[in-house]
């Protein structure tokens, strides 16, 4: 794990944060709330009363027109309620389909495919508002990093369908043993990352220890490998952290100490911590 080679800390392709930052559903929303029975009640008033309107103007401006004007008012009437409703039909269906498609898009997008956690990019926008919030005087959040231990060797021993095995298992522990508030992500390769809100030096690294035994307890009964361990660096938000950028390289580097250490173990930049298993 070369600190070095690590490039940009990026959020992702232009692409995809477009698909997220449509935001098409500020245009259709009020359809989807008021429901289809209430959408086509009022698309169906909009149009008759429409109709009468026109209609019973163009009568009072053609005088010859007048002996017909209940023949005309009924047709006026009856026309937009044969017709509206299932044109309000129609755009309710295509408007439903098409806010059905935006959020299973924009799910993907922050979805890591494999493990089903978040994936960096939807870390890296979460992260970038905790870092702006707490400049701003609101709480403060410590970052996670989590790394599989020799993870290359389980590959190399058990097979890549073990190896992804594996990945899906630790990133459901690890989700599941942080608080819904905080953001787990997968960061790339064995590599996690764990965004915790309103936690700080010592408790954010009681936290990564969590972590780190939750992985090791880990029951792979009848299964190959059959144990798993991870090494961990934590980093916090400083009143004088600069930049997010930052704050992740402490971790990365706190994350390296403890592979250089031995591994299976956490390590924390501030608060002064130096957990080993
Ligand atoms: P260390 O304890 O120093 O972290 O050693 P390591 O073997 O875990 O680290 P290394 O960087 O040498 O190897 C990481 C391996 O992770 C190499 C790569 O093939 C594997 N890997 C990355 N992504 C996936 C994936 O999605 N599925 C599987 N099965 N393997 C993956
Ligand atoms: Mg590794
Ligand atoms: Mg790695």
């Amino acid at each position: 794990m070369a600190i070095s080679a690590r490039p940009e800390w990026t959020t992702g392709t232009d692409m995809t944060n477009k698909a997220i930052d449509l935001g098409y559903q500020r245009y259709y929303g009020w359809l989807l709330r008021m429901g289809l029975v209430r959408s086509l009640i009022v698309c169906t008033s909009i149009a008759t009363m429409t109709s009468v309107l026109c209609t019973a103007t163009v009568m009072l401006l053609l005088p010859d027109s007048r002996e017909y004007f209940w023949y005309n008012m009924i047709v006026a009437v009856v026309s937009p309620l044969l017709s509206a409703p299932g044109l309000a039909l129609i755009a309710f269906a295509m408007v439903y389909k098409l806010d059905e498609t935006q959020t299973a898009l924009t799910l993907a997008a922050e979805t890591d495919a494999l493990t089903g956690v978040a994936n960096r990019r939807y870390f890296m926008s979460q992260a970038e508002r905790a870092f702006v919030d707490a400049q701003a005087g609101g709480p403060s959040f410590a970052v996670v990093m989590l790394d599989i231990d020799h993870f290359k060797a389980i590959n190399d021993t058990h097979g890549h369908g073990v190896g992804d095995d594996v990945l899906l298992d630790v990133a459901q522990a690890c989700r599941q043993a942080l608080r819904a508030s905080d953001c787990f992500a997968r960061f790339g390769g064995e590599e996690f990352v764990a965004l915790l809100r309103g936690t700080q030096g010592a408790d954010a690294a009681a936290t990564a220890e969590i972590l780190r035994k939750t992985v090791a307890t880990l029951a792979f009964e009848n299964r190959t490998p059959p144990a798993v361990t991870v090494s961990l660096g934590v980093a916090s938000y400083l009143a004088n952290s600069e930049s997010l950028h930052d704050i992740l390289n402490e971790a990365d580097r706190q994350l390296y100490a403890a592979k250089a250490a031995g591994r299976n173990q956490v390590m924390a930049a501030q608060g002064g911590m130096r957990l080993a298993s």
